[in-house]
């Protein structure tokens, strides 16, 4: 892939979509409150779409897993949601990702970037691969970051920050 100007408001908008769907046709019973908030002032940003759309595809199953686990674990008034925004903060393009699951203890949260680290059960795809691939696309692929904050049983947000 290259880089090339990308409206990233609708990759963002795009690949929510297609992860909602696609928890859907495994759980047609799933249901979140998607909350979008996108900063319509900004501008294209030079990026490899594929690759961050597989970053906003990994961020959002993600969160909708953490979600659907918070779900089973509770019962009866939990409100499913999960917020994606859009900013211009200091320069920077930020694409921020919370979900209110079950949030990151603190024990792992050093390892969650590393390659194959997983807290889920093998054999249904999840290869802890995830957050590992989309470190290195947000780093070293588009000069960028990507960090974490998370409060155990409350919420996790995950914030990507791009240079214009
Ligand atoms: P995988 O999804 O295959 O487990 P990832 O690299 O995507 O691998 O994520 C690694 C681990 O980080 C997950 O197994 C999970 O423990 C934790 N994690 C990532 N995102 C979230 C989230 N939104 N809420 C709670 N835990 C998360
Ligand atoms: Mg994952």
């Amino acid at each position: 892939g290259e880089k090339t100007p990308t409206d990233l408001n609708a990759l963002t908008e795009e690949y929510l979509r297609l992860a909602y769907q696609n928890v859907r046709l495994k759980d047609d019973s799933f249901q979140a409150d998607l909350r979008l908030k996108l900063d319509h002032g900004l501008e294209k940003v030079p990026v490899i779409p594929q690759e961050m759309g597989r970053v906003l595809l990994n961020l959002y199953s993600n969160a909708f897993y953490a979600i659907q686990e918070k779900r089973r674990q509770q019962n009866g008034a939990f409100q499913p949601q999960l917020a994606v925004s859009t900013h211009l903060n200091n320069g920077k393009i930020e694409i921020r990702v919370k979900d209110n699951g079950t949030g990151i203890p603190k024990e792992i949260i050093n390892k969650i970037y590393q390659p194959f680290f997983t807290t889920k059960p093998t054999g249904q795809g999840n290869t802890g691969l995830g957050l590992s691939l989309s470190y290195d696309i947000v780093t070293k692929g588009h000069n960028g970051e990507i960090n974490v904050e998370t409060e155990l049983g409350e919420f996790t947000e995950f914030i990507v920050r791009l240079p214009k």
